[in-house]
Order: C-alpha cells, then structure tokens, then sequence
C-alpha cells in the first residue's frame, strides 16, 4: 500500500527512540507499559478475561455508526478498568518470573526480527463473492498491509513484527456464515480450524454479525481454541466496505492479539491505554477528525493510531510505545 494521504500530519516519531524502545521491549524489565498501573488494585472481583474480545462495529450500517451525533453501536466487550488492572498485573508476574526463570532476553529481538506465521480461513457460504469467496489476491494484500504497517512503513513507528503467509484455507459451511461473535458456532469453528501455537496468527475471514468490521483475542497464559482474529472479508483491500476497505480493520484486529488496547481505554482518566506516548482520548473517533481533543491531559486525540475507530485512510501508525508493549507481550507471551 501506499502512503496515506495525511502523511504530513504524521507524528515524529523518531527512528532513535523507536530503537530505543524496542531494546527496552526485549529487556523485559522495568520497561512495561504497567509503570503508572496500580498492581495493588482489586482484582479478585475482576471477571476473567482469557476470552476477552474487542470490536469494532461498521461494515454495511457504516454511514449509520459514523453519523457524526448519531447513535453508536455500544462496545460491550471492552475491557472495564478492573478487567485492565488484572491484565497488567498478570502481565507484570508473567515478566518477572521470565527474568528470574531466563534473565535479559538482551539480544532476542531487533526491529522486525520476529516473523509471524499466518493461516488464513476464508469462511464460505458458497462459491460466490457474496458468499464470501474472495480471491487470494486480497488475502496476500492484506499480508502486505500488515507488514507495511507494523514496519512503520506508512509513516508510525517500526514494531518487531513481519506477517508471513502460511496458507489459505477455504471452509464452504453456511452455519459458520455469517461468523457470529461469541456463538456456538464461533466456538465451533475455531476449535475445528484453529491451527499452530502461541505464535501463529490465525485469521478467520467472512461474513460478520452485528455490522461488526473485527474482533480479536488478546494474549493468554494458556493458549485458548478461540485464539485469534476475525475479519470481515470485505474490509480486505479492494473489498466493498466503504471507508473501511484498505486493511486496517486487520491491523487493528492483531494489535489487539499483540495486546494493544483502544487509543480510548478508560478514557481520560488513569492509565489510559497502558502506554505513555499515545495522548489520552475520552471516546472512539470516527471518520477522520483532525484537531479533535477530547482530554485535558496534553495531545490531541490519536486519531490516526490504528488502535482508534477512524476511516482507514484516517489511520497509519502504531507509536514507540506501543511497539515496545507488543514486544513485550510476545516475549511473554507468545515467543516459542
Ligand atoms: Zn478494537
């Protein structure tokens, strides 16, 4: 892909301090994200949260969701401040018993050093493009997006990771389409198709339910069958869904796999996202509104991370801080 138009408002994100942080991301210690994270909270009333999903909602009722004051579909997966703090401090035992058990992991990692291998499963109704019978050109596209955008190549910064095509498999099961979030079926399918480890990504490609663009499953202690992202297949570069069709919705979907929160997280309050350089923001933003600041707390709306709502030719870029979170969590959670 291209460079996006508002390349020009980009960020400084300098190329020495992203090196930086990715040192810091391998080291493991003292370097997480978790340093404002109050370890002591509560967190014995906290649901579990292994099956936490996130996602985003748009595809066909786009112009609906965007409507500027219009009604929003609610998000009622995202996390709730509790559910955050039992995360970050599971995070945080996970890092300290990996140095005591390995020590510095100093050298494991340069920039773009870990290749993630990716199976692809197109969900089918039938033969048809309506069925859901995208061609592999979009699959390989969107690969290509995931690694100009995770390279920093359109314009954030550069994080650890390159995306490498495994396989396409292909499920014609019209019970599986559309792909219901949190059904049976969901279950089902991912249990029956899921394949590798901690460390292969899986995308589920189809049809959504609930004009949903994505959801996605954030790391865990142990590995679960749901792991993974879900995609809609017409958010694919060269896909039908307007505004939403360059393949961001699947950069979105595996930053949370890499355990990145929404740019709006809690809000303007507390710890926000759990990373420092990305400004606080009081609610999604949509479509592409520049300028916008919705907390006092200095910056404005990160409206163009891609761990935001806006349009994808909105967002282009993942901070420092962020790449060195993703980091960390796959030396703690998913590395081999
Ligand atoms: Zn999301």
């Amino acid at each position: 892909m291209g460079l996006r138009p508002n390349l020009l408002t980009r960020r400084n994100a300098g190329i020495a301090s992203t090196s930086f942080a990715l040192l810091l991301g391998i080291a493991t210690v003292g370097v997480l994200p978790t340093a404002t994270t109050p370890t002591s909270a509560p967190l014995a009333a906290a649901s579990p949260v292994s099956a936490e999903e996130c996602w985003q909602a748009a595809g066909a009722s786009a112009k609906v969701k965007v409507r500027p004051g219009g009604a929003v579909k609610h998000d009622p997966n995202a996390l709730t401040l509790a559910q955050v703090h039992q995360r970050e401090a599971e995070l945080a035992d996970l890092v300290q018993e990996q140095v005591k058990r390995k020590g510095f992991k100093t050298n494991a990692a340069a920039a773009a050093s870990v290749t993630i291998p990716v199976v692809v499963h197109v969900i089918q109704r039938d033969s048809t493009r309506a069925g859901g019978n995208i061609p592999d050109s979009m699959v390989t596209s969107q690969i290509n997006v995931l690694n100009q955008s995770f390279s920093g190549g359109t314009g954030g910064a550069a994080t650890a990771f390159a995306f490498q095509l495994q396989s396409i498999n292909r499920v014609t099961n019209p019970a599986w389409y559309p792909i219901v979030q949190g059904s049976s079926a969901e279950r089902t399918m991912k249990s029956s198709l899921r394949v590798g480890g901690k460390s292969t990504l899986n995308i589920y490609l189809g049809e959504l339910s609930d004009d949903l663009l994505g959801w996605a499953t954030f790391p865990t202690r142990r590995l679960s069958s749901s792991d993974g992202v879900v995609v809609l297949s017409e958010s694919l570069p060269g896909g039908t869904a307007t505004n939403y069709n360059l393949g961001d919705t699947g950069t979105h979907e595996v930053g949370h796999w890499l355990n990145l929160y929404h740019t709006f997280q809690n809000g303007c309050s507390g710890s926000g996202d759990n990373v420092s350089d990305t400004p606080a923001e009081a609610s999604p933003a949509f479509q592409c509104p520049t300028g916008r600041d919705t907390c006092s707390a200095p910056g404005q709306d990160p409206i163009t991370n891609f761990m935001d709502y806006t349009y994808d030719s909105c967002m282009y870029q993942f901070t420092a801080g962020q790449a060195s979170r993703m980091l960390t969590a796959w030396n703690t959670y998913r590395a081999a």
